[in-house]
């Protein structure tokens, strides 16, 4: 199902004009309007899902082995020295388009892209609690 209001649902069934590096039957490829690398590109599904947890499993596998495809072709032809795979799911983890969508973003040594966290210590017994609850809420 398409969502008439969502942007990327046009994108993705090519309502809207885009820079498109691969289309198949499910998805389609675009390069980011505001690239936070030279060749930052996103998978979408051509079918509305908000987010990771709303698309269908298929979706998800599908989405997976694009990013593997398209994202050796990106490693060749724009000799990136690597690249992250970022999805963001909700407005606090920086989702600003609701329409599912899987960042592929070229990395080139020093070029201080801002994808990288930094690291907090961690208090043991507080990690047994964290991983306790998510055991019990996949239970
Ligand atoms: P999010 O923050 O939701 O994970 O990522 C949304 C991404 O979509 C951003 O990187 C933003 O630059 C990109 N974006 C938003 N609107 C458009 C658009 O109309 N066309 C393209 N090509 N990218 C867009
Ligand atoms: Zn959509």
């Amino acid at each position: 199902m398409k969502d008439q209001n969502c942007i990327f649902c046009k994108i993705a069934n090519g309502e809207i004009p885009s820079n498109t590096v691969y289309e198949d039957e499910n998805f389609r490829v675009i390069l980011d309007l505001s690239p936070a690398s030279k060749g930052h590109a996103l998978i979408l599904p051509k079918e509305h899902a908000e987010n990771l947890f709303t698309l269908p499993e298929e979706t998800a596998q599908g989405a997976i082995l694009v990013a593997k495809k398209v994202g050796a072709a990106m490693m060749e032809a724009l000799s990136c020295t690597g690249l992250n795979l970022v999805q963001n799911n909700g407005a606090s983890a920086g989702q600003t388009v609701m329409h599912f969508h899987l960042h592929l973003i070229p990395r080139y040594d020093g070029d201080g892209a801002m994808v990288q966290w930094e690291p907090h210590s961690s208090d043991p017994a507080e990690q047994e609690q964290i991983a306790e609850k998510i055991r019990e809420a996949l239970a």
